[in-house]
């Protein structure tokens, strides 16, 4: 589909369509714990979780995240394996890293408050252009746009815009939009409005067009080309990488390594090695043992792991291989994070006869 030239929405058409969605918002918002708080903390907390996570996934996590460290000094303070231990599952570990290095920064720089200025917030680490916005105006009440992908799909509905949001010229497109739709009168409750539809009737497929709160504004729905919207360019389809995975272990007993993986940094694994190189040479009672396969789907790549079970005598023999690894029994593997590509593996190795 080609952009056309694209002139702001006019200020009644912009007041039907504020009052239309916050009035909405009002009576069929979801109720969710961080609607139930204006305390910033909480609310960037949220933010930070929700990106790239489902809302039903957030929920136990977000409850437990603020039950274990309920403001910016915990953070700042909390030991890194506790905070990487409360974010086991969610995936995308360097959202708490950032979060703590953040919140470091909030209490050097700001006297332990989040800054009610979107320029400042986006100088935090893990804080960009929709984050400091979503923050901004949810918890601040400042009228700045907060324009995330269920956004971009309802204004692409909304307005037929054809524009990629991917591409520069996009990004700026929806921002500018962003900006001129969002309420002043109740910044925080039309942003959330827009995410919600966004989240619950604007669905990528098969929207609700019947239950819209702004279905007679809907350009899309007058031309039937809601699934048209929004433009997206072609995606990289993601790498795949074929490791081997070994899974040392002795009866009652499991080695783990720290993550040397990128993605695996903070992490405890298996030890893991490319899919073409000789597996170690280790004293073992037995030849490693072949255990099965597991896949694991990160954003840009994809993990096809080989799985071999290893029993070893000795535990000196995995430490001398693996300095830095360490045996473990079953109570602290729990209490340990392990990235969920390493927890699908050992489930799998755990039903070839290993007793922890
Ligand atoms: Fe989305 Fe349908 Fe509403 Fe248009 S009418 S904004 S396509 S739900």
């Amino acid at each position: 589909m080609k952009p056309t030239p694209f002139t702001l929405p006019d200020p009644d058409w912009t007041l039907r369509l504020q009052d239309a969605l916050v009035g909405w918002y009002g009576q069929c918002a979801r109720q969710l714990p961080w609607r139930e708080t204006r305390d910033p903390y909480a609310i960037w907390v949220s933010e930070i979780m929700l990106q790239q996570t489902q809302v039903d996934t957030v929920i136990p996590y977000y409850l437990r995240f603020l039950a274990a460290l309920p403001d910016v000094t915990a953070l700042a303070e909390a030991p890194e394996e506790l905070l990487l231990k409360l974010w086991e599952g969610l995936g995308y570990y360097s959202r708490a890293r950032n979060l703590q290095k953040a919140a470091r920064m909030v209490i050097e720089h700001h006297d332990g408050r989040l800054p009610a200025d979107t320029g400042a917030l986006e100088k935090l680490p893990g804080i960009g252009l929709y984050t400091a916005g979503a923050i901004a105006s949810i918890a601040f009440g400042l009228p700045e746009p907060a324009v995330d992908g269920n956004v971009i799909r309802v204004y692409s509905r909304l307005l037929g815009i054809a524009e990629d949001a991917g591409a520069p010229a996009g990004k700026k497109l929806f921002q500018t939009l962003g900006r001129h739709l969002t309420d002043p009168r109740d910044p925080s409750s039309y942003n959330q409005a827009v995410m919600e539809l966004g989240a619950t009737v604007c669905t990528p497929q098969k929207p609700s067009c019947e239950n819209c709160p702004v279905s007679g504004q809907c350009a899309a729905r007058v031309t039937g080309t809601q699934a048209s919207y929004p433009v997206k360019a072609a995606k990289t389809p993601p790498r795949i990488i074929t490791w081997q995975v070994i899974c040392l272990w002795m009866p009652g007993r499991l080695f783990l390594v720290p993550g040397s993986n990128r993605l695996l940094k903070g992490l405890w694994a298996l030890p893991m090695l490319a899919a073409d190189s000789p597996l170690p040479e280790l004293r073992l009672e037995s030849p490693p043992l072949p255990v099965g396969s597991v896949k694991h789907v990160f954003t840009h790549q994809v993990w096809q792991m080989a799985l071999f079970s290893c029993r070893c005598s000795d535990p000196e023999t995995a430490l001398s291989h693996y300095p830095e690894g360490r045996w473990v029994d079953s109570s602290t593997l729990s209490e340990l994070p392990v990235s969920t590509a390493f927890r699908k593996a050992l489930k799998q190795v755990l039903t070839s006869g290993i007793t922890l």
